[in-house]
């Protein structure tokens, strides 16, 4: 069998996965091409220059490892980047090509030249002085790395963010955006970074301030006319936190504010972290050139923690208030609340206030009765009419549209998805589902769900609806 830059790396990938964590692998191996293999030298492309920090940093050991028993001792790792940059360390094992050096990996994506400066920014009027006033850095000191507990689902982010904390604006994690949804730790992780580069660097300049607030000072520089003195005021600060910037959808003023100041601090090599409740791509209404911007760093996600990081946040808050409850309360909690920490911690404080004003024991039942008030308010019956009504939201369409007798290939998917997941998450015989999406017969909703069984295992596309559609229909 001839050897191939192909065979070489799976033999790797096969050494490697034995020897990380799935997640990991799946994190930074499964993205990885292997590209050629000349003399001992295995080139690798990886999606960006983060990535390939990442690998240098975290698994250059095992890389090594596995590439000297596949290629002997002169084993060679080339890294290939598909992104433009001008990263110049070379390490003795490893060595990278700029991507300017080979036009035949192009850069996914194009986007605006960093030095389409402003003018009127190019030579920023600065306060003289300003540089010693204090700018009081609106952080919480306790969202602390400390109190934010490590687990799967945050591990990335968690990592990130110290990344960050240690090398501010030095690291390609720049912007770094934290995303997830509601309760998932956002703030506190965005704030632990702020606190932890304070610490390490008392005279940088650090600035916490939700999207909110930033748009409302925006619209007060604009009605007092002093834009200019809003702009070079964030356009001095070193560590730039912003929260939920979702909120900036639609507000193109504040936005394009917000893009030259970007710019700005982004070019003075100044760290700016971003937290957002979607994902760059879910974004919507927030400008292209800011959105592509965003996807410079790192986005990283929270997800929802798993029941074991979810003991480990109530027994640290226990901790922390200095609480004793059994092991079995925590257990039932972290069991009935899981995908929002915030209700989580809700659910244990509202457990011990109530134990200590009533002076009642804290018992199972007692515990039963706190988490059905936090779960009742979230947890929505699922019905059919339910499913069918989120099924149709989430393709834009309405639930007569849905149910129609049209073949045209997207609703019949959308109708054939609405089946699929009655059957799934709801009691009902295929011929109730039936007769009630549509009034179709039983064999029809068996054909539907054979169907995207199908097609969630051959189509990506398809998959992500499925995806999608399981998480909104599970909270
Ligand atoms: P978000 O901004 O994503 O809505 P927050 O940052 O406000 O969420 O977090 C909600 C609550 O959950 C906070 O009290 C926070 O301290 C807590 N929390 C979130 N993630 C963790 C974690 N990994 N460890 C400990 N506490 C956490
Ligand atoms: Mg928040």
């Amino acid at each position: 069998m001839s050897v191939t830059a192909q065979s070489v790396w799976n033999n790797c990938l096969d050494f490697i996965k034995d020897n990380i964590q799935p997640q990991a692998y799946k994190t930074w191996f499964e993205p990885i091409i292997a590209v050629k293999l000349a003399e001992n030298a295995l080139s690798i492309q990886v999606p960006s220059k983060f990535f390939y920090e990442w690998l240098e940093e975290h698994y250059v050991k095992i890389l090594k490892v596995a590439l000297t028993k596949e290629l002997g001792e002169t084993a060679k790792l080339v890294y290939i980047i598909k992104m433009e940059n001008t990263y110049g360390n070379k390490q003795p094992f490893t060595e990278k090509i700029p991507s300017s050096n080979r036009s035949a990996v192009k850069s996914q994506e194009v986007d605006i030249p960093l030095n389409n400066k402003n003018p009127e920014l190019r030579n920023p009027f600065i306060i003289p002085g300003i540089r010693n006033v204090k700018i009081e850095s609106q952080l919480n000191p306790n969202y602390s790395f400390e109190n934010f507990l490590e687990g799967d689902s945050n591990r990335l982010a968690r990592s990130a963010g110290l990344a960050v904390a240690s090398k501010p604006g030095g690291t390609s994690f720049n912007p770094l955006l934290i995303f997830g949804g509601v309760g998932l730790g956002k703030t506190h992780l965005a704030h632990a970074i702020g606190v932890d580069i304070k610490d390490k660097y008392p005279e940088k300049t650090v600035l916490y301030i939700s999207a909110e607030k930033f748009t409302q000072q925006y619209i007060d520089s604009v009605k007092k006319n002093n834009r200019n003195d809003f702009i070079h005021f964030y356009q001095i600060i070193d560590i730039l936190i912003i929260d939920d910037v979702q909120f900036l959808s639609g507000k193109t003023g504040t936005q394009d504010v917000f893009f030259h100041i970007f710019n700005h601090l982004h070019q003075n090599g100044k760290q700016v972290i971003l937290t957002s409740d979607k994902a760059p791509v879910d974004m919507q209404d927030i400008e292209q050139r800011l959105l592509s911007r965003f996807k410079w760093g790192l986005s990283a996600e929270l997800q929802s923690p798993d029941f074991e990081t979810r003991v480990s946040i109530l027994k640290n808050k226990l901790y922390r208030d200095g609480v004793e409850l059994p092991n079995d309360i925590i257990e039932y909690v972290a069991k009935h609340i899981k995908t929002n920490i915030r209700e989580l911690e809700g659910a244990i404080i509202s457990l011990i206030a109530q134990s200590s004003f009533n002076k009642k024991e804290v018992t199972i039942e007692l515990a039963k009765q706190v988490v059905e008030k936090f779960v009742k308010n979230t947890k929505r019956e699922v019905s059919i009419d339910y499913i069918q009504k989120i099924v149709s939201d989430y393709f834009q369409m309405d639930v007569d549209t849905l149910q129609s007798k049209t073949r045209k290939r997207h609703i019949v998917q959308a109708r054939q998805l609405a089946m699929f997941f009655a059957k799934k998450f709801t009691k009902a015989s295929l011929a109730s589902i039936g007769s009630q999406i549509g009034k179709r017969d039983h064999a029809t909703v068996l054909h539907a769900c054979k169907t995207v069984d199908n097609l969630s295992s051959t189509d990506k596309q398809f998959r992500k609806y499925v995806e999608d559609l399981t998480k909104k229909l599970s909270v």
